[in-house]
């Protein structure tokens, strides 16, 4: 299991950051989930999208999102769990 540092957006939404070969491990294409492009590095795992995204389109959502107190509840109980499934143990500040 790797380690990963936990992130949060200024929504409060948690992410980790992660490499090509992280995706590749988990048995992903290192392919950007909105925009299809392949990703290097610089990849963001976002837990209440389920999705990949790279830096442009990370960026984006960051923008656009809301705060939504529901999400972020679901978030709490299962975050660690959903990143753990993709072989990160997260370090939480
Ligand atoms: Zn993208």
């Amino acid at each position: 299991m790797k380690r990963a540092k936990l992130y949060y957006t200024n929504k409060g939404y948690s992410y980790i950051k992660v490499t090509n070969q992280d995706c590749f491990d988990w048995g992903g294409l290192a392919i950007c989930d909105n925009c299809n492009e392949n990703m290097k590095e610089d990849i963001y795992l976002i837990f209440i999208l389920g999705r990949a995204l790279c830096e442009k389109c990370f960026k984006e959502w960051c923008e656009r999102s809301k705060r939504y107190e529901e999400d972020l509840k679901l978030q709490k109980t299962n975050h660690i769990r959903w990143y753990k499934n993709y072989g990160f143990d997260v370090i939480e500040d």
